[in-house]
C-alpha cells in the first residue's frame, strides 16, 4: 500500500489537466473553492486521482446540454477529515436513482456511453482509503459528490 500525505489541490490539478481540452471546447467554467494553504489527506495519489477523474467525467457528461456549464470543486478541511466536493450545473440525479447510483452496472446513459462502473469503483476505492463517497443534489440544481478522507497534518 502507498498511503501517504498527498496534496488535494495537486490531485485536482492532475484531473483537470486530463480534461483540459474538453473543458475548453465545452466552455466549462471551473470554480475552485479551497483555502490558500494546501490541504493534505492520507491516501494513495493514483487512487484519489482516479476517483476525481471519474467524478469530473460524470459531471462533464451531465452538463453536455447545460447552457452555462460550471464545474464547482471544493476542498473543506474539517477537524479530522477533509471534504472534497465535485459539483455541477447539470440536471442532477433523479430521486429514485439516488439510492442506486453506487451499484455496479447501474447507468442511465445510452448503451456505449457508460458502463455504470465508475461510481461503484470510486466508492470502493474511497472506502478502502478509510473514507466515504456520498451523492446529493444541489439546492440550485445539479449533482454534488463528496469524498471524505482522513486529513493529514504534515506533508509527505
Ligand atoms: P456511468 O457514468 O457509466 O453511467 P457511473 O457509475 O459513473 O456510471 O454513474 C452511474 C449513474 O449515476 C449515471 O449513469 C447517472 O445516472 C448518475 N450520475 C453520476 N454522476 C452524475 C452527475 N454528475 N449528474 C447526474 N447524474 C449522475
Ligand atoms: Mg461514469
Amino acid at each position: 500500500d502507498s498511503l501517504t500525505a498527498i496534496s488535494v489541490p495537486a490531485c485536482f490539478d492532475y484531473a483537470l489537466r486530463l480534461y483540459q481540452a474538453r473543458l475548453r471546447s465545452a466552455q466549462v467554467e471551473v470554480e475552485r473553492h479551497w483555502p490558500a494553504e494546501t490541504t493534505w489527506v492520507v491516501a494513495d495519489p493514483v487512487r484519489l486521482e482516479q476517483v476525481l477523474v471519474n467524478l469530473i467525467g460524470n459531471a462533464l457528461q451531465a452538463m453536455s446540454d447545460s447552457p452555462r456549464p460550471r464545474l464547482i470543486l471544493t476542498i473543506e478541511p474539517l477537524e479530522t477529515d477533509v471534504a472534497i466536493g465535485v459539483a455541477d450545473t447539470g440536471p442532477g440525479i433523479a430521486e429514485e436513482h439516488l439510492g442506486r447510483i453506487f451499484e455496479p452496472f447501474f447507468t442511465t446513459k445510452a448503451p456505449g456511453s457508460g458502463l455504470g462502473l465508475g461510481l461503484s469503483i470510486s466508492s470502493r476505492i474511497v472506502d478502502d482509503l478509510g473514507g466515504h463517497l456520498t451523492a446529493a443534489n444541489r439546492p440550485g440544481g445539479g449533482a454534488c459528490f463528496t469524498v471524505t478522507l482522513p486529513r493529514a497534518t504534515t506533508p509527505a
